[in-house]
């Protein structure tokens, strides 16, 4: 009854309103007409989702979704205030997020409406990281870690590895340190750091972490390309055979190949390799011969010289 009303009424409005505003009104009016018919909360729940695409060469990754209206209705009084032209400009070292921008800074500002959004998104991350209400994620505050060189630092060459598995350029590193209490281990620093914690405890601190987010960047089994975030830290000579928790004794492993890891006949073992790479000697049913192997994905400059840890390499044969 309601359909054929608002039909009567559309056909009314078509002779004396322009197409373009006819078509925006019958859409409008379509969505209120059927606000739970063809389309359930289920279809919506099923389509959802945010993909994040690899980083491309320039480091630029694709971004894409389908938002439910939940989300979306979060969204619009964010982008309302932070990516109102004056808000969050990138190029400002304090910029600004409370408040209203003055007019003069909206004058000025040059960005798209595309590139507003972007750097608001950044701000809204930036602001609940720096917050501490993400409290901790396996025993380390939620938060940016990144590891580097010293001398890539103060060179400011190359990029450098979050331990999301992702490279940011120096420059953004440095900006992004002013910002907020982000975790950045320098390898030269890392004999500052109380990490021979013997057998006093089993769990890895969260300074041991740091420096391992450092070292092995992500799971250090051969050809995993798991990142650091999610790995735990594997005690290399295992815990049971008396291993101490001792950072020359530990080494990221994703939850996966933790698993595979052990003193059983069938298992993987580890063993410590040079340069710290944690060696995976393979169960006989892997490998006859049970060559060790070691991880140079998340080291890919070494790739470049030729091994000397005496171990096979990057390979991914063996148990997934
Ligand atoms: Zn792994």
């Amino acid at each position: 009854m309601l359909r054929e009303q608002a039909a009567a009424q559309l056909a009314g409005f078509a002779t004396n309103m322009p197409p373009d505003e006819l078509k925006k009104t019958a859409d409008r009016l379509a969505v209120y007409l059927n606000p739970d018919g063809e389309f359930s909360d289920d279809d919506r729940a099923r389509k959802r989702g945010i993909w994040l695409g690899q980083q491309g060469p320039d480091l630029m990754s694709s971004l894409t979704g389908l938002i439910d209206p939940k989300l979306r209705a979060y969204l619009e009084p964010m982008f309302a205030k932070l990516a109102a032209p004056g808000m969050c400009t990138p190029e400002d070292d304090s910029p600004a997020v409370d408040g209203e921008p003055n007019e003069d800074e909206a004058q000025r500002d040059t960005r798209s409406m595309g590139q507003r959004r972007h750097d608001a998104v950044q701000a809204m991350c930036r602001g609940l990281l720096a917050s501490g209400e993400l409290g901790q994620h396996r025993g380390l505050p939620v938060t940016v870690i990144v590891s580097t060189t010293l001398r890539e630092l103060t060179e400011q060459a190359g990029p450098a590895a979050t331990a999301g598995g992702s490279l940011l350029p120096i420059r953004n590193l440095i900006r992004l340190a002013a910002h907020a209490n982000h975790h950045l281990a320098v390898f030269d620093d890392i004999d500052n750091r109380p990490l021979c914690l013997g057998r006093a405890k089993r769990i890895a601190s969260p300074d041991q972490r740091i420096v391992l987010h450092a070292r092995d960047t992500g799971c250090s089994f051969p050809g995993c390309t798991v990142p650091g975030y999610p790995a735990e830290a594997h005690h290399i000579r295992e815990w049971a055979d008396g291993g101490p928790t001792d950072i020359d004794n530990l080494t990221f492993a994703c939850p996966a190949h933790h698993k595979l890891a052990g003193r059983g006949a069938d298992q993987w073992h580890t063993t410590a390799g040079p340069r710290s790479h944690t060696r995976w000697h393979p169960p006989i049913h892997v490998d006859p011969r049970q060559r060790p192997r070691v991880n140079h994905f998340h080291h890919p400059s070494e790739v470049l010289v030729a091994g000397d840890d005496g171990a096979t390499g990057n390979d991914s044969t063996g148990p997934p």
